[in-house]
């Protein structure tokens, strides 16, 4: 049950602050940097959707146990918010799970609603599963557990996921996936195997059945595949994330065809590697570059820099382009990182400026960089840092749009649409592709 409050709404304020930015913009960069809790009510009107899979990171900022019993494993995965005061488009977001936000999920006449100290501000609709959720090998395990479907249309598959990169010399410091391998293999739910290596042909039957999925709705329309840093053979095989990967495009390929695209995620590859995955059916390649700042990634990715190199990382970025074309080329940015201390920034002005630098260099390349708004994760060696400030997320934003406007980009591949304003996108971990219009 909510309860009124005096206090100033983030979303008026901030409306007030940048008239220029939608509102969904703004209660989607907020959600995405503190996070939302759920009421018992909430909870209960959530059973049966499509919950939190750990597919990857844990993307949560608290930890399993400090949230109610239950909460971590039958939270939606992600929700769509509409409707409200600011009669707001809907605008697809994923949920990142804090206890102690301002940003709580309740009934409101019977219907979920986002409320911040405790005034609604925007229904949230949950997601319902698709028609393959459910299915199960022989084995016993369930479709879902192989690859989830997010944000209603992407399948996403982790093909490896565990990190080479190992222990607080290595990892990136605000990256938890070996410590959510770990938490996860504690948990029981519909989560996603944690066995290390997703089995190939499993892999394929999952992509076949829902590339025969009835409900337009819930119709996949991109394949991303990711998953940790490979730098010596795993189980006796690959020793590189070309090798590693190859095998499950090639089977996708031949079971489904060409429709749909293949996003694939590795740490940065020769360019012979990136042609041999274009040759085999790979859309877009994205080495993640995650912050623009040189001094800056080599301390947040010190296993990049150790393995690769800033320099060598850049230079691949900028050729891969020749290999894959303007819009195959989309190194994640984890927008707020700039701010991390003690060695980043520590004005948003400067913070902006940087990240706005990269985008110029990177856009006027043709390599198009998306934001994902850092979730501060507890499993991190940057657990507990303050949440970075919500006039750096939007104006990196604004920097982000009107960058990728001024060079006439396409949308990154394998994403859905975005530059058209609020209610169209379907990307919900930044607001970056809900501007325009
Ligand atoms: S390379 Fe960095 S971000 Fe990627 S999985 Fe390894 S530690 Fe995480």
């Amino acid at each position: 049950m909510t309860t009124i409050s005096a206090r100033p709404l983030t979303i008026d304020a901030y409306t007030k602050k940048y008239p220029g930015v939608p509102a969904e913009a703004i209660l989607k960069e907020d959600l995405l940097r503190l996070g939302m809790t759920f009421t018992d009510a909430a909870m209960e009107a959530a059973k049966g959707c499509r919950t939190q899979a750990y597919y990857l990171f844990s993307y949560n900022i608290s930890a399993h146990g400090d949230m109610k019993k239950g909460v971590s494993t039958a939270a939606p995965e992600d929700i769509v918010f509409r409707g409200g005061p600011h009669g707001l488009k809907r605008t697809s977001v994923r949920v990142v799970l804090n206890a102690a936000s301002p940003y709580v999920v309740d009934m409101v006449g019977g219907v979920p609603h986002i409320t911040e100290h405790g005034v609604p501000i925007a229904e949230a609709v949950y997601p319902s599963k698709p028609a393959y959720y459910g299915t199960t090998f022989a084995d016993g395990m369930r479709y879902e557990q192989v690859v989830p479907l997010l944000y209603d249309s992407y399948a996403f598959i982790t093909t490896f996921r565990a990190c080479h990169y190992w222990g607080d010399k290595e990892e990136c410091r605000f990256c938890d996936i070996n410590y959510n391998l770990r938490e996860l293999r504690k948990l029981t739910g519909d989560h996603v195997t944690a066995d290390a290596i997703k089995d190939l042909p499993k892999v394929v039957d999952v992509l076949e059945a829902m590339s025969r999925e009835p409900d337009p709705a819930k119709r996949m329309i991109t394949i991303i595949m990711t998953g940790g840093s490979i730098v010596r053979p795993v189980r006796g095989g690959p020793d590189n994330a070309t090798d590693f990967n190859l095998p499950y495009v090639e089977a996708i390929r031949e079971r489904i065809g060409r429709r749909v695209p293949i996003v694939m995620i590795t740490e940065s590859q020769p360019m012979e590697n990136v042609r041999r995955f274009r040759d085999a059916g790979v859309t877009s390649h994205n080495a993640n570059l995650e912050v623009w700042d040189k001094r800056l990634f080599q301390w947040m990715a010190p296993g990049k820099e150790k393995y690769i190199g800033y320099d060598l990382w850049v230079k691949r970025l900028v050729d891969a382009v020749a290999v894959m074309g303007e819009g195959g080329v989309s190194p994640n940015m984890v927008s707020g990182v700039e701010m991390a201390q003690p060695v980043g920034f520590s004005t948003v002005k400067e913070a902006v400026a940087s990240a706005r630098e990269g985008f110029e260099f990177l856009m006027s390349n043709g390599v198009i960089p998306h934001l994902d708004t850092w979730c501060v994760e507890p499993g991190t060696t940057l657990a507990g840092h303050p949440p970075i400030p919500l006039d750096f997320l939007i104006q990196a934003d604004l920097a982000w749009y009107e960058t990728w406007r001024k060079y006439k980009l396409p949308p990154f591949a394998g994403y859905g649409p975005m530059g058209a304003g609020p209610g169209i996108a379907i990307y919900g971990n930044t607001a970056s592709v809900d501007l325009g219009g």
